[in-house]
């Protein structure tokens, strides 16, 4: 049964400390909920990574990475390898994030090996893509998702479904407040659905989880959650008060259809 994603990024916040207090009160707030339907991850600094794994090695949280290189090892100053992040318990990496992409500079074509290298050490990537402002109102929109999707696919030639997540992410929405309506985020994930069925085949496509991601809270995630091509959430900013993803993370999913 493909599950739910809710995910949270961290980006670059919390110390050692404040990471031990975040889950006193994540892991209480979620004790009594039944997961059955969905994964919670949560994607910090690297730097607490093996503290979180102790933290909840004990629950179903599943660990994040917010990036990675596509080699084991080597003459890679200031990378992380796969492997590396395996050894730590990380299941999912994040790759191709818009802070990545407008920050600092990364390409397509580099995300894709990203991609590729996390996938061949046996890491789940989950695959950023989205439009900013300007290529939205110039009509753009589809056409530099299918360009991030297919470039960033590029060495995954074959997949499972169930190993690969792609997350739409608007840059326009990300830490914004400002989300994409649900319809406007459902159109983007129903055509994404359709390029993964034109890359893969129907049946992997249905088992790849595409998350939405940009200014998810409390407040709109129900109806985000209620467009029928929308598989979970990648969420920044509410992410890092355990209050409210909490509420995120348990939000009862009706689908519309
Ligand atoms: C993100 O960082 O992936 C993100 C979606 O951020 P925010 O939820 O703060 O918009």
């Amino acid at each position: 049964m493909k599950k739910y994603l809710m995910a949270g990024n961290w980006k670059m916040h919390k110390t050692f400390k404040e990471t031990t207090e975040y889950f006193e009160i994540f892991l209480k707030g979620l004790a009594e909920f039944n997961f059955s339907d969905r994964e919670i991850m949560i994607a910090p600094p690297f730097t607490v990574l093996a503290h979180t794994r102790k933290l909840t090695e004990e629950s179903f949280i599943k660990l994040g990475a917010q990036n990675a290189c596509w080699e084991e090892k080597g003459a890679f100053t200031g990378e992380i390898s796969p492997v590396m992040l395996k050894e730590l318990g990380v299941t999912y990496v994040i790759l191709g994030h818009s802070e990545r992409r407008h920050i600092f500079g990364e390409t397509n074509e580099l995300i894709g090996k990203r991609v590729g290298g996390v996938y061949r050490y046996g890491l789940i990537p989950i695959l950023c893509v989205g439009e900013t402002l300007e290529e939205r109102k110039s009509g753009k929109t589809l056409e530099v998702v299918k360009t991030q999707l297919i470039e960033g696919l590029k060495e995954l030639k074959e997949v499972k479904g169930n190993d690969l997540v792609i997350a739409y992410e608007p840059v326009w929405a990300i830490g914004t407040g400002v989300n994409a309506t649900p319809e406007q985020a459902e159109e983007v994930h129903a055509f994404i659905r359709k390029k993964l069925e034109e890359i893969y085949n129907k049946e992997i496509s249905e088992k790849i989880r595409i998350l939405y991601g940009g200014s998810v809270k409390p407040e709109n995630i129900a109806d985000l959650m209620r467009q029928p091509n929308i598989d979970g959430v990648l969420v920044g900013g509410a992410s890092l008060d355990p209050e409210k993803f909490i509420k995120i993370c348990t939000i009862q999913i009706e689908k519309i259809c």
